[in-house]
Order: C-alpha cells, then structure tokens, then sequence
C-alpha cells in the first residue's frame, strides 16, 4: 500500500495526516521534519494498546525528554481534573511552547491530549496518533477539543489543531470489532451528509470494511472519509454553519450516551449509529428524505447487523431524560432543539432549518414503543 498525505487547511493552521500501513517508526522522521525545535515530549498514552507499541515509539524517539502518561480511555477521565494532573506536571517538567503532547490512543485520549496542548501556556505542539477507527476517520481531524462535564458530553472545550496527525491502519488490527463497527458509524455519516457514491461504495464494500479483510479498502474509506471532513471543517473550522451538519446523528446520540451515564454499554459510535437511524427515519417524517433512500439506509443497517434497535437499548421511561440531555446540546441556540437531517442520501439539510420542539422529538421517540 501507498503512503497517502492529505493536507489540512483551516483558517488558524494547516497541518498533514499521513497515512499507511506499518508508518509509526516514522514518528522520528516525521517529527524532526515538522517540528524541528521539540526538546521535551509528553507521551498520553492509551494503557490497553500493546506494550509493543509505546516501545517502538520509544525506540523512535531516542534523544528527546520524554513524560509518559499511561490511562484509561474512558469518558470518565476525560475531564478537567485528570487534565489539571497532566498540566501541572507539565509545568512542574518545564515543557514550553516549543515542546509537544503526542496523543496514542482513541478520541478520548486525543480530545483530552489537544486540550491539555492548548491550556498549557496557551499551546504546546499537539501530534496526534489516533488508534482506533472512529478517532482515525473523525475525532483526530477539525481540531476540536474536550472534556466532559456532569452537566454533559464535551461541554468544556476550544479549538486546536494538531500540527500533524498520523493514521497507521496497522493499529487497527488489535481493536475491539465493537469499536470497528463504531468507527464505520462516522464513516458512513460523511457519506450520508455528502456522498452519494461514496455511500453506494460502502453498500459494496462495508462487510470488508468491517470485518477487515481489505487493508486497502479500509484506508480507501480512512482517505475518503478524511477528505469529506476536512473540506467541511476547511470552510468553517469554528462551526458557525456549515460544520454543523457533521452532527449529523450526534444530538440524539449525545443524549442516548447520556441518558446511559457513558457507560460502556453504549459507547460514542453506536449511539452515533442509533442516532442517525433515529435521524433518518425523522428526516422521512418531516417530508424531506424519500422511502427509497430510507429503505437503502435500513438495509445497510440490517445487512452489516449494526445496532438499530431503540427499543432495547432504552425503555420507554428513558425517553424524557434523553430530551434533557438533547435540551442542552451546544448547537441549541433557544429552547428548540437543532436537528441535522438528510434531504437525500448524500445531502444534508441546512443547518439551523430544523429547530424542533422538545416535545414533538418526545412523541416521535415514542412512537418506536408500541
Ligand atoms: P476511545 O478512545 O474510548 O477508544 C475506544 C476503546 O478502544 C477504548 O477502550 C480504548 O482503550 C480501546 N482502544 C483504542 N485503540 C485501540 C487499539 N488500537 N487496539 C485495541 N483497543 C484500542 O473511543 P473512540 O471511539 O476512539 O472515541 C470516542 C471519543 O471521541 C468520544 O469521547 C467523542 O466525544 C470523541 N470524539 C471527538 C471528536 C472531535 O471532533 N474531537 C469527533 C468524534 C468523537
């Protein structure tokens, strides 16, 4: 396989993903290319990836200072007292401006790591190595950043972007099929918001996707899912309109994640998952998505068995504290709730055309309980 670069260009920076197939002892290389005046690394790094990995880095990185923070990737430690630890003994180590955090784990280490990179004297160098799908195809682009908070998912946060990013499809072999599945999510939500083909693509290509017997139909998908991305976040980094329709599926699934306490019964990408397909069927009530391309969505859904069953993720008397916690989701700008919904597969609709009232997403939830 090809090592493929995709430069991205926001307005605040642009900055490289590489990627490939066993590129990780590259990291030397690519560091002292990119950034040659790194003294000091700050290493946050996901404790169920194998040994073997944190040690090749290692090895790569001889000759630089190195702090090695060791956690577990869960929500529950992505929040702003596990970052105070990690910038205090940042600044207790004497890391300045020109020093950097490299981030190997999920979307929850790299949100968490581009955080503390962005707080710690107001922006340290960030390299982001994201290890599994979902953070390989959407949480290591577009530089947004967070910790949770008990009032919800992801309410503390700013935006930084990493000044380059690597995605090895290698790493992906030890994950979880769980967390495959997750990651598909946002793979198919680019093409749903935006790519007719690429979603008739995946109808073709999904099950190797999923079950990972083509590396080079998963990197296609990495690539293709990248690209669709960050030309959104290229054009409105900051999500005051356009960026909003990556949320495609994220506010009701924001609230299923909540509404679960982020317990590892339901993790980010299939409640992701739940959401869309909530989102779909809503998109077909309020006249805008046809039958047909519906029916196409459900199908896939089936075909793949990814998680499409509500009512047995959630009891009927959930459904109110779903809505709370959709209530407070940032992209409200009143009581309403902002919704993103498909006019076709492929296309998405404007953003800020659908402000739903609490109450008729309670009654539409509803309706999956008969
Ligand atoms: P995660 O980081 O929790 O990883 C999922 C699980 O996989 C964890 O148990 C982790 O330990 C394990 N894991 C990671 N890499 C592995 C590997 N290579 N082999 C074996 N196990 C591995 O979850 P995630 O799905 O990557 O990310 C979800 C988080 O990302 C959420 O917090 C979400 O809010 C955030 N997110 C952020 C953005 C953004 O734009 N910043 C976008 C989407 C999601």
């Amino acid at each position: 396989m090809k090592n493929i670069k995709l430069v991205v260009k926001t307005k605040s920076k642009s900055y490289p993903i590489y990627f490939g197939n066993n590129i990780l002892g590259k990291i030397n290389y690519l560091i002292k290319k990119n950034l040659p005046e790194v003294k000091k690394i700050c290493i946050i790094f996901d404790n169920k990836l194998s040994k073997q990995i944190l040690q090749k880095f290692l090895r790569s990185l001889k000759g630089y200072e190195i702090t090695i923070f060791k956690l577990s990737s869960s929500e529950k430690n992505k929040n702003f007292k596990v970052a105070n630890r990690i910038i205090e003994k940042l600044l207790s180590n004497n890391f300045n401006r020109s020093d950097c955090i490299i981030s190997l784990g999920g979307g929850v280490l790299g949100d968490l790591s581009a955080f503390i990179a962005n707080l710690t004297k107001r922006g340290l160098k960030l390299i982001n190595v994201p290890t599994t799908l979902l953070s390989q195809v959407d949480a290591s682009i577009g530089g947004k950043t967070a910790v949770n908070s008990d009032q919800g998912k992801n309410l503390i946060g700013t935006y930084y972007q990493p000044d380059f990013v690597i995605s090895d499809v290698s790493i992906l072999k030890t994950l979880p099929k769980r967390e495959i599945i997750s990651g598909y999510g946002e793979i198919l939500k680019h093409s749903l918001i935006q790519d007719r083909n690429f979603f008739f693509w995946l109808l073709k290509n999904g099950k190797k996707i999923i079950n990972r017997t083509s590396p080079n139909n998963l990197t296609s998908a990495i690539v293709k899912s990248c690209k669709i991305k960050s030309a959104i976040v290229n054009k409105d980094e900051k999500e005051k309109n356009l960026r909003m329709i990556l949320n495609f599926g994220h506010t009701f699934g924001h609230g299923f994640e909540r509404a679960k306490n982020f317990s590892k019964t339901l993790n980010h990408g299939e409640a992701v998952l739940l959401g869309m397909l909530v989102a779909s069927d809503f998109s077909h009530k309020k006249k805008q998505l046809s039958l047909n391309d519906l029916k196409l969505i459900k199908d896939h859904y089936k075909n793949l068995k990814l998680p499409m069953d509500i009512d047995k993720v959630f009891k009927k008397s959930d459904v109110s504290k779903i809505i709370n916690f959709m209530q407070k989701d940032k992209k409200n700008l009143n009581k309403k709730i902002n919704l993103i919904l498909l006019k076709k597969i492929g296309k998405a609709t404007k953003p800020k055309n659908f402000m739903i009232n609490s109450k008729e997403i309670k009654n539409f939830l509803n309706t999956y309980y008969h």
